[in-house]
């Protein structure tokens, strides 16, 4: 059977996750970071923050191209 040693263990690599692991890390914890799917960086990355923001950046570059005005 296989041992593992880690000061830490983080289960979920996103932005929770990574902040701590790299917190950990830094300080010198030897972190083990577990993520269920293929890449790292969770909801904020794939779903959330930034395709939202990146899609909300869009929207308004198109409305000023089209010369629409942006209601805040
Ligand atoms: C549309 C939208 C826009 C948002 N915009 C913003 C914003 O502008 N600013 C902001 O601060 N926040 C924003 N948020 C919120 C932000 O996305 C979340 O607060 C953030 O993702 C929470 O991070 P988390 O690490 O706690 O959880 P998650 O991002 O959900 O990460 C959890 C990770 O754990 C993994 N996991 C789950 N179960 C297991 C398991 N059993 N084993 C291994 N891995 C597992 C998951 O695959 C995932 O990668 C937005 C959310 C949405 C939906």
């Amino acid at each position: 059977m296989a041992t593992y040693d880690y000061d830490i263990g983080i289960i979920g690599g996103g932005a929770a996750g990574l902040t701590v692991a790299s917190g950990a890390a830094q300080l010198g914890a030897k972190t083990l970071l577990v993520e269920k799917e293929k890449d790292l960086g969770g909801d904020c990355l794939h779903f959330g923050c930034v395709p939202s923001k990146t899609l909300a950046s869009a929207v308004h570059l198109f409305c000023c191209i089209g010369g629409f005005p942006m209601r805040n």
